[in-house]
């Protein structure tokens, strides 16, 4: 069976980024979403095993002892990371895999697998960055500027990815990501078996 593809999306804390996937998730049951591993508390709604695998620091170093991860980063004061067998067995099943992750880890896991396809979403505007990280009430006001902060850093590795989405819309978003995924599909080089077969 072909395997499946691995595509990334990264954009800053608040860009609306779980939404986005949510929409694009419901409208297409085929995709695996990579539920991550993180050290963080978990926000008002978030479940264990759903939104992330929530971990204390040191069982989270004893999965990077026991090579547990695809990738792994710390981001403002806490570990992120992609457990690496699940999406492994999503690929090997043919399914397209999205990871959620930060441009730290996309950097790892793009020098591991370098045919992984990297989407950047961003925000239309600062100001709406700003307004959406503090309406969402889920940081401290410190948090919050340091999040804005690291959103900039990050901007800044965005026209290193493959393609660069706007949210502007919920629903420009997930046509434009979904666009993508079935564009990645039609390249020959995932289609060498009908063309070389001819
Ligand atoms: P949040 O705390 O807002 O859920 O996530 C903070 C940041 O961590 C987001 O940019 C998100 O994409 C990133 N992130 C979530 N899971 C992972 C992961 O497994 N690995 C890495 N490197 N980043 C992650």
């Amino acid at each position: 069976m072909k395997k499946g593809k691995t595509f990334i999306v990264s954009g800053p804390s608040g860009v609306g980024k779980s939404t986005v996937l949510k929409e694009l998730l419901e409208q297409r049951q085929d995709v695996y979403f990579s539920v991550s591993a993180t050290t963080r508390g978990a926000r008002d709604g978030e479940i264990d095993g759903v939104h992330y695998h929530f971990l204390d620091v040191d069982t989270f170093r004893d999965w990077i002892a026991r090579d547990q991860f695809l990738e792994y980063a710390e981001y403002v004061g806490n570990f992120y990371g992609t457990p690496k067998r699940f999406v492994d067995e999503a690929m090997d099943q043919g399914r397209d895999v999205i990871l959620d992750i930060e441009v730290q880890g996309a950097i790892q896991v793009t020098s591991k697998r370098p045919d992984t396809v990297r989407i950047f979403i961003a925000p239309p505007s600062w100001r709406e960055l700003e307004r959406r990280l503090t309406q969402r009430g889920t940081d401290s006001p410190d948090k919050v500027q340091k999040r804005l902060l690291r959103a900039k850093v990050e901007f800044q590795t965005a026209h290193t990815y493959d393609y660069f989405v706007i949210n502007d819309t919920v629903e420009n978003a997930v046509a434009e990501l979904n666009a993508i995924m079935i564009a990645e599909h039609c390249k020959p080089k995932e289609r060498m078996e009908i063309i070389s077969g001819s």
